[in-house]
């Protein structure tokens, strides 16, 4: 495959688990794609920057070649493939990108009494993620036997391959339903964005810091929330040193009986029940909290 040096390439997971929230954060960064007939490569129309559809394992390896420069991928795949003792993909996280959360985690039979990391010492585990496992477990200083499968990990007890395993879990219903428990969690994961060292000079260094400002504007708006409320004179300074961080807010008086205030105020922090809460109890009232859905600053 021959690559114009202008154009950029990214790699996101053909289908699986991470597809669709990839493919929506490359929309709301207004990239737009022509789907080529083997679907494995799309040509973006909007800017530079090319679409390859592939299996998430091969995505560090791709931006190690060089064949694409940026990938979407679990912080567990990037970081098991730059664990790997030869050959191990020189890669960077850029980016936290907050869909895809799960955790890698040691699960034993519900009925071990695990009492600590010491209680894995000789014993068999099975994991996709030899590298992660191994390290931890150098870390903790203990030695145990590590089986490598490839899929459907959680039913190697039943089998036999191995006593243990270590495995990807979002809600803890599919270890539940294989009789174990959840005893370590080795690494919190979600997808990253991930990309190669840059040359200096390569042309589409430029092209990539656009790619990850809009990245940066789309996560923003997704953690901002537009907060409004109602505030006597007298509490109004109170309230404003409550509030989550977040733009500067734009104070206005109300028409009506004594000096009341409304406030309007844009929030990059969670704003949950107990911020809300908080801040009613330090005089605000008519709280109201609304989704923010395009900012430009
Ligand atoms: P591929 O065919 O691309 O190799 P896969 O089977 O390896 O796909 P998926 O099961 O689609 O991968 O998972 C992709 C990623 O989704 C995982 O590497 C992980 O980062 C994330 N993920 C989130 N929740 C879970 C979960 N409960 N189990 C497994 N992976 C999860
Ligand atoms: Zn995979």
């Amino acid at each position: 495959m021959t690559r114009p040096r202008d154009r950029l390439r990214i790699a996101i997971q053909k289908s699986g688990r991470l597809s669709e929230k990839s493919q929506e954060l490359l929309a709301s960064c207004g990239l737009k794609f022509r789907q080529s007939r083997d679907k494995l490569f799309c040509f973006g129309e909007t800017l530079p920057v090319d679409l390859l559809l592939v299996r998430d394992d091969d995505i560090p390896g791709l931006i190690h070649q060089g064949v694409c420069e940026l990938g979407i991928v679990g912080r567990n795949v990037a970081r098991e493939q730059t664990l790997a003792p030869s050959d191990a993909p020189v890669l960077e996280e850029l980016r936290d990108l907050g869909f895809g959360r799960c955790r890698l985690s040691i699960a034993v039979p519900q009925e071990d009494d695990y009492t600590g990391p010491e209680t894995l010492a000789g014993r068999r585990i099975a994991t996709s993620y030899p590298n992660l496992l191994g390290d931890w477990l150098r870390r903790h200083g203990v030695s145990a036997e590590i089986v490598v499968l490839n899929g459907s990990v959680e039913i190697a007890p039943r089998l036999g391959t191995a006593e243990l395993i270590c495995d990807l879990v979002s809600t803890g219903g599919t270890l539940a339903a294989n009789q174990l428990k959840e005893v370590e969690n080795i690494l919190d994961s979600q997808a990253v964005l991930v990309g190669g060292a840059v040359e200096p000079g390569d042309e589409r260094a430029d092209l990539r810091e656009l790619l990850l400002r809009r990245v940066d504007g789309v996560i923003r708006v997704r953690e901002s929330k537009l907060l409004m409320f109602q505030v006597g004179g007298a509490d109004l300074d109170a309230v404003l040193a409550l509030l989550p961080r977040g733009g500067e807010p734009m104070v206005a008086m109300l028409a009506g009986e004594g000096p009341r205030h409304a406030v309007q105020v844009v929030c990059h922090e969670p704003v949950g029940w107990p911020q809300l809460e908080n801040l009613k109890k330090a005089g605000a009232s008519q709280l109201l909290v609304l989704p923010v859905e395009q900012m430009l600053q």
